[in-house]
């Protein structure tokens, strides 16, 4: 059988994990897809950074949109990030050069999945996004695979491990939020814009990706109503916890009679709930089915280790063939829900 060949674009914290399993793994991978996993050429801003794993024995181009499109290429794996710029452009021309897409970036799919998912239809080309929302946490492949026969009722979860952090650190060590945040900052924890994070956005994104798999609606980040964790105060987390509650940040979406509400903000929490006991950087999703019940997904929701076993997983499922609809059903198919500006929770 022919290898599956990889070409990789933004060798960062993700990228660069994902290099190191392709290596570490490379026979249980065989094993697994029936067929090698090899990677011939990757790209990044910068080709002399150190990035803790050696690149010299791959091709590299500066080009994102280059590297997609390369003939030995048969997966354009996506790690670069943003919404629009070159993960866009490469991505769109990878598709249309029929190459497979695996990408982790929610920024984007949130913002253009519509148009990506009905370019890989018409292509019929794989456009995966596993490790877009919640990281390691397979839920993608349960909304769209193993609950395909299932109408969901609802789905929400604390999906930014970043603010869970803060807010449960500010609630541990009695600090404000300013505090935390300036503390978070210095370790890394934020993104290079920390509005995305704290203000709510990066959440968003994921849960607007969910909805159009759990509801068959096309993706609407514009339809969210987001409010970020910046005005939670200690005394808010203090009345919280003397009622018995928490504050999380918890992304509701839920599709009622009035159309499809979608919502992303610091909510109270009974503490012996799930949700309620979840701690620091930990991302959760939970997902109500019609036949199911009540499912309960929680784990790593970032990280290099986490987010790569998520890209890696979508690699698998290309080598192995399997072709599915990028959002639950075919693209044409996607409803425009109306939105509903939700009661209170
Ligand atoms: P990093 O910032 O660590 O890495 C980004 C990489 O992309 C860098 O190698 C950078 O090059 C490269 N890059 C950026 N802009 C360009 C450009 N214009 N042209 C070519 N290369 C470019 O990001 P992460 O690895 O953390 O994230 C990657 C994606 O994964 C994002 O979409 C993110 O949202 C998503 N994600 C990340 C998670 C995480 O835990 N980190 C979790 C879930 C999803 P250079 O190194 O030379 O600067």
């Amino acid at each position: 059988s022919t290898p599956l060949r990889l070409g990789i674009a933004g060798l960062g914290t993700v990228g660069a994990g994902v290099i190191k399993i392709v290596r570490k793994q490379a026979s249980l991978l065989q094993h697994r897809c029936g067929r090698e996993i090899t990677i011939s050429a990757v790209s990044a801003r910068s080709r002399d950074k150190d990035r803790g794993v050696n690149i010299s024995a791959y091709a590299w181009e500066d080009d994102p949109v280059a590297l997609a499109t390369r003939d030995d290429v048969d997966v354009f794996v996506e790690l670069m990030g943003g919404s629009d710029g070159p993960a866009k452009a490469a991505t769109e021309a990878a598709l249309a050069a029929g190459k497979h897409v695996v990408t982790a970036n929610k920024a984007m799919l949130a913002t253009h999945g519509q148009l990506l998912a009905g370019l890989a239809e018409q292509t019929g080309c794989a456009l995966r996004y596993e490790a877009a929302v919640a990281g390691g946490i397979p839920v993608v492949k349960s909304l769209g695979e193993g609950l395909a026969g299932n109408e969901i009722t609802r789905v929400m979860g604390v999906m930014n491990g970043s603010c869970n952090y803060i807010l449960t650190r500010m609630e541990s060590a009695g600090l404000t939020y300013e505090e935390v945040f300036d503390e978070a900052n210095a370790l890394g924890f934020l993104e290079a814009d920390p509005e995305l994070d704290v203000g709510g956005i990066d959440a968003a994104h994921k849960l607007a990706i969910l909805s159009a798999l759990a509801f068959g609606t096309r993706v609407d980040f514009d339809g969210v109503e987001i409010e970020g964790i910046g005005r939670v105060k200690i005394e808010d987390i203090r009345h919280a916890a003397d009622m018995g509650y928490r504050i999380k940040l918890l992304g509701v979406a839920q599709m009622t009679g009035r159309g499809l509400e979608q919502r992303m903000a610091p909510c109270l929490v009974p503490a012996l709930s799930p949700i309620g006991q979840l701690e620091g950087g930990t991302n959760m999703v939970v997902i109500e089915g019609s036949d199911v019940g009540q499912i309960v997904l929680r784990g790593a929701g970032a990280g290099e280790g986490p987010t790569a076993s998520a890209v890696m997983g979508d690699v698998c499922d290309i080598a192995r063939g399997l072709r599915l609809p990028v959002f639950g059903q075919p693209a044409e198919t996607l409803a425009t829900a109306p939105r509903t500006q939700s009661a209170t929770p």
